[in-house]
């Protein structure tokens, strides 16, 4: 189609109602958003969180008619998958309400999925409701099945909760992935347990690595294991496959061949996967980053409280993306080690 001077507006093309999509300076179309919607927690995961936080005062946080405002902006530029995070997007109060709403969005097809990432404390409650507004796979952060080392990692967490949550998602329904944060001397005498069960159950398993984000008490270099390191480790004992990789993210995939599970490596600072980086991310206050790696980021909150209609906010959008850096600069070492990015996970959402 051609277009003409009369499609133009104050805010880019705009044919027939179609508004153009979101493609940055390196030609990458941003089709993927993830949006933490807390920076709250019921967990205080000793690599995530300092053990006495202080979370935002909530007039800071964008209301959920806010999120809903936004995330549809977002949706109507191209963005066809949404995460929903946090924090522990759970804990959010009237999160169904989000999810609801947004669910407009599958319906009609501009959407093509709409997920989370969850703790999986409150899964046993909103399996069903979520399962309901056509939430259909979730991620459930999962990084051991030893109940006293459950308690030691999340400093107070109740394993059975977390594992009758994702009993309760799979009966929902739902497609379950675990993603286990792999952490020296805490949980690496684990992982094979961990890929056994998630394949046992029919899940899919993603190991992470820690990532050098917000000041916590321990020495990153300290809980640094190398993903390398694991799979070296596994192939003694699997034989794994390596699975091409569509995801356009962070994660590596290889089939295990003695169990027929997947497993993905998410490896931030051991490779880049930034050439086909295809995501931004949201704060709960609005704080638009279009890098997890890099501190540069736009406020979408005051475009947001501005006006009611969406021209500042979409405006202030395509700024971002034509900021969009070409990848990101995790470096662990001493001298550097509380972290590249000053803000936690649990703020910019995982
Ligand atoms: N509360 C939800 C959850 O537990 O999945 C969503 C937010 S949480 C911050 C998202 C993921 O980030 C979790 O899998 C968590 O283990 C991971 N995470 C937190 N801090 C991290 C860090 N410094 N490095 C790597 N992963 C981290």
């Amino acid at each position: 189609m051609r277009l003409k001077t009369s499609d133009l507006t104050p805010i880019g093309f705009n044919v027939h109602g179609q508004s153009p999509p979101l493609v940055d300076p390196f030609g990458r179309a941003v089709s993927y958003l993830r949006v933490s919607v807390t920076d709250r927690c019921d967990l205080r995961c000793v690599y995530c969180m300092a053990e006495e936080m202080t979370f935002l005062p909530k007039r800071d946080l964008l209301t959920l008619e806010e999120l809903d405002r936004l995330c549809s902006a977002f949706v109507e530029r191209g963005v066809s998958k949404l995460r929903i995070t946090g924090g522990e997007p759970l804990v959010r109060r009237g999160i169904m309400g989000l999810f609801r709403s947004l669910s407009r969005h599958l319906d009609s097809g501009l959407l093509r999925e709409l997920t989370l990432t969850t703790n999986g404390t409150q899964l046993e409650k909103y399996a069903a409701e979520l399962a309901d507004c056509g939430v259909r796979r979730i991620n459930v952060s999962l990084d051991t099945l030893d109940p006293d080392r459950f308690r030691a990692i999340t400093r107070w967490g109740d394993l059975d909760r977390v594992l009758a949550g994702i009993d309760a998602a799979d009966d929902a329904g739902i497609r379950v992935k675990i993603n286990a944060v792999a952490l020296k001397g805490v949980n690496e005498d684990e992982i094979e347990t961990l890929l056994r069960f998630a394949h046992w159950r029919g899940f899919d398993l993603t190991l992470i690595e820690v990532m050098p984000l917000g000041e916590i008490e321990p020495m990153r270099i300290d809980q640094f294991l190398s993903l390398g390191d694991v799979r070296g480790r596994l192939e003694q004992r699997f034989t794994l496959t390596d699975l091409p990789d569509n995801t356009g993210g962070p994660a590596r995939y290889v089939r295990v061949e003695e169990t027929g599970g997947r497993l993905g490596f998410i490896t931030p600072l051991t490779h880049n996967f930034c050439e086909s980086c295809n995501r931004v991310r949201v704060t709960c206050t609005g704080t638009l980053y279009m890098c997890l790696g890099q501190e540069d980021a736009v406020d979408l909150r005051a475009p947001l409280r501005a006006s009611e209609g969406n021209e500042l906010l979409e405006r202030a959008v395509e700024t971002a993306i034509a900021r969009k850096p070409k990848g990101h600069d995790f470096i662990i070492e001493r001298r550097r080690s509380q972290g590249v990015a000053s803000r936690h996970m649990s703020t910019t959402g995982g």
